[in-house]
């Protein structure tokens, strides 16, 4: 880096006071990730407040080889949107681009900033008589830029595809201050690689998301929420089959959760009661919807579905909720399920998936390898069935000490369960990313041909090796 001084006083010219600031009160709370695992130091906090000045201080930042660390709503769970230790890296902060445009409701889509936050994007939709299907715990602050810097999952998924289907055009400047311009979506374009697709889910080490051509959906007119009891993973994957059979297009959630987590839902949140009275190995939540108009209210087909289901023996039990606010506190059970986990010890936790048809096998096989393994653990697996995606954790035996058993067992713990989901041809990121948190695990199990590809693509846009350094590859 040249003389920071003179780079730092470059950029004021170019963002205006408003758009740069050295403020440690300010800078400091988006130093730290979301899960509190890493901190960082900054040179500085820009907040470019268009495409353009972005562009700007971009070509500063190369001219002055001075690194860019993106960040969006810090809501990331592997530590990608928070800087090294040394403080030479500019913090990159996206949340002032969060303008939302004017809502094509007859072409469903809408074009959005990145720094747009998701829950920002729900309720404008929503006024349109639309919605965007991603959702996610962290909805209140992630943005458009980091889901789409993350390619990031939610509950959705199973109907809607990741942030990568839901995509229709990007924009993003380069690591040389160039804009990369595709925000008028066409639904078909053979004009060679699908540079889009690149950027998405390349976590800030490609280029800079700015804005996003994003695909809305009509908003849901009517939902049958049901909660099941079934007893192992394999018949629960039964029960997503017959569900997609029974109604298809209209399943838009099948979490699955194991017995242990609800015990923990109940020791942690006494106030939520599991919607079913008896104990059961395995608990399924299930979302079927249907837009205005639809033919058949979900009522209709979700009940002549369990009906069918009880006589094949694909259920122990189930409850319907039996309005809005029952539906919602079902989910609520659901999305609890991770604070009750931590609040039952430390933990380490992997995002990983295998074959959709696989999992209920890596489920029965991972979970006694592991616990035996390392005796007094408890392994946890809960999450998307339907994506063959769930979230694996593994609880310390009682009475650890969190930071020296994460470091020490944990670590190696760790590495079990990617080794496993690697030998069952899996993924060791389902949703959440690479970042800095797995970068060396998969440095360790990547494909060496798919991990040298992922290198000569970053060398051919980012030569000088500025953006997000450190992170992903
Ligand atoms: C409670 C909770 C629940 C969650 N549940 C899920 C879940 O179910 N599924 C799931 O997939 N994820 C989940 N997440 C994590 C999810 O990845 C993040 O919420 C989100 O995708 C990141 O958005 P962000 O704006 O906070 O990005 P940040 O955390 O700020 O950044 C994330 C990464 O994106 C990069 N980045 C950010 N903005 C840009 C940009 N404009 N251009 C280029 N790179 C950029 C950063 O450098 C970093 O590498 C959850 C998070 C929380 C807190």
């Amino acid at each position: 880096m040249s003389d920071p001084q003179v780079f730092l006083d470059a950029a004021l010219d170019a963002l205006g006071p408003r758009g740069l600031t050295l403020d440690p009160d300010l800078i400091t709370p988006w130093l730290t990730d979301w899960r509190g695992r890493y901190t960082g130091a900054a040179l500085a906090m820009a907040s470019p407040a268009s495409t353009q000045e972005l562009a700007a201080l971009v070509r500063l930042c190369a001219e002055h080889n001075v690194p860019i660390v993106p960040q969006g709503g810090n809501s990331g769970m592997v530590g990608g949107a928070t800087p090294d230790a040394q403080g030479k890296s500019l913090l990159l902060s996206m949340r002032r681009m969060n303008t939302i445009g004017d809502f094509d409701v007859a072409a469903r889509k809408v074009t959005c900033g990145a720094g747009v936050v998701l829950q920002t994007l729900h309720e404008a939709a929503e006024r349109h008589g639309l919605r965007f299907p991603l959702t996610l715990g962290g909805k209140g602050s992630a943005t458009v830029g980091g889901l789409i810097a993350t390619n990031a999952g939610g509950t959705q998924v199973l109907r809607h595809g990741s942030m990568g289907a839901l995509v229709l055009g990007l924009e993003a400047v380069l690591a040389d201050g160039r804009v990369f311009s595709m925000l008028k979506p066409l639904k078909k374009d053979n004009r060679g690689f699908d540079l889009k697709q690149l950027l998405i889910g390349s976590e800030g080490t490609l280029g800079i998301v700015t804005a996003a051509t994003l695909k809305l959906v009509p908003v849901v007119a009517e939902r049958m929420v049901i909660w099941a009891g079934v007893p192992s993973a394999s018949v629960a994957r039964q029960l997503l089959l017959h569900c997609e059979d029974a109604v298809g297009q209209a399943l838009e959630g099948f979490e699955i959760m194991p017995h242990l987590s609800i015990e923990a839902v109940k020791e942690h949140a006494p106030s939520l009661r599991p919607p079913l009275a008896q104990s059961h190995a395995w608990h399924v939540l299930i979302e079927i919807v249907a837009g205005q108009g639809a033919s058949e209210p979900p009522a209709e087909r979700g009940a002549a579905m369990l009906e069918d289901a009880f006589e094949k023996g694909l259920l122990e039990d189930a409850a319907i909720a039996a309005n809005e606010a029952q539906a919602d506190g079902f989910w609520l059970i659901r999305d609890t399920v991770p604070a009750a986990e931590r609040a039952r010890g430390p933990a380490v936790q992997h995002d990983i998936s295998v074959p959709v048809e696989d999992m209920p096998g890596f489920i029965d096989a991972a979970v006694p390898a592991l616990e035996s393994a390392w005796p007094g653990t408890e392994a946890i697996a809960f999450g998307h069935l339907g994506d063959g995606n769930v979230h694996f954790h593994v609880i310390a035996p009682q009475g650890s000490d969190g930071v020296s058993w994460q470091a020490g067992d944990g670590k190696a713990i760790s590495r079990q369960v990617h080794d496993l989901v690697t030998a069952w041809n899996g993924s060791i990121s389902a949703e959440h990313g690479i970042g800095q948190l797995k970068r060396d695990e998969l440095a360790r199990l990547g494909d060496p041909v798919a991990l040298e590809m992922m290198r000569q693509v970053k060398r051919a846009l980012d030569p000088q090796g500025l953006l997000n350094p450190g992170k992903l590859i």
